[in-house]
């Protein structure tokens, strides 16, 4: 089995005047190949619990990136195009890719900077199994959803959840690949616009939104997220939105609604 391992992160916000080129993803970290994995084996990152799976299983890796830039404008054309054509170049022969990506990325070519890279993957290569990671701050949409797997958010802010999170949408994934049922997945969003300082996870709202997260985990969804969302990328789908992973659609539609519920009911206390 062959496992292509790649990080493509940027959270962006749409009003910053700093332009996010791919001199910003160098100075914080883009690594290649070999480096890429290099520099995130054994850190806390979801890219390292997806390198643990790989090895687990005896999988071989294909790292063709890893790179994060630090919080800023739109990402540049140029940027964009180059980091995603390292991912889609290395899709060839694998049979299921692993992503660390962020959910708040805008590049000048798209308002939806993992949507559009999944759905180039899946035009690619149709049904290949594709596990994604999102952070807390993730603005989530449609073509997100449609052209992966299974998709998870992380439950703490500050993150400190990365490594497990990863683990866990892995597992899933890799569990399919070993006959598992494919999961269903059910999302939506609310019209709410949080600022990011009022989404710690320590705090409420969010830990008591987080708290219903793992009881929907505990009831038996594979993976259930709450994603507080951010409101500086100005795009369609930006603010509060949940996912849950399930073998069910009805559970999961039920299980998304009471994220929802919350979320919404909730609204007055992100003030
Ligand atoms: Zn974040």
């Amino acid at each position: 089995m062959r496992l292509l391992i790649a990080m493509m992160k940027h959270e962006t916000n749409t009003f910053s005047p700093v332009v996010t080129d791919l001199k910003r993803f160098e100075d914080w970290g883009l690594f290649y190949g070999e480096a890429a994995r290099r520099a995130y084996e054994g850190t806390g990152m979801p890219f390292a619990a997806y390198l643990d799976l790989a090895k687990a299983i005896g999988a071989e890796v294909v790292t063709p990136v890893a790179a994060e830039a630090m919080p800023g404008g739109p990402v540049t054309r140029a940027a964009y195009e180059h980091l995603s054509q390292a991912i889609l170049d290395a899709v060839g022969d694998c049979d299921a890719a692993l992503l660390d990506l962020h959910g708040a990325m805008v590049s000048e070519t798209t308002p939806d900077g993992e949507g559009t890279l999944l759905e180039r993957i899946r035009r690619l290569k149709p049904g290949l199994p594709i596990a994604v990671t999102l952070d807390l701050h993730c603005n989530l949409t449609q073509r997100m959803v449609e052209n992966c797997t299974a998709l998870i958010g992380y439950k703490t802010y500050p993150h400190v959840d990365m490594y497990a999170v990863g683990r866990q949408v892995g597992e899933i994934v890799l569990g399919t690949m070993r006959g598992a049922p494919a999961p269903v997945m059910a999302w939506g969003n609310v019209p709410l616009l949080s600022q990011t300082l009022c989404q710690g996870t320590d705090d409420q709202p969010m830990r008591g939104l987080i708290a219903l997260a793992r009881d929907i985990e505990a009831e038996g969804a594979l993976a259930a997220t709450i994603f507080g969302g951010f409101a500086l990328a100005d795009m369609p789908d930006a603010g509060t939105s949940a996912i849950v992973v399930a073998t069910q659609a009805p559970a999961a539609a039920a299980w998304r609604k009471r994220l929802l519920d919350a979320a919404w009911s909730s609204r007055e206390d992100f003030i």
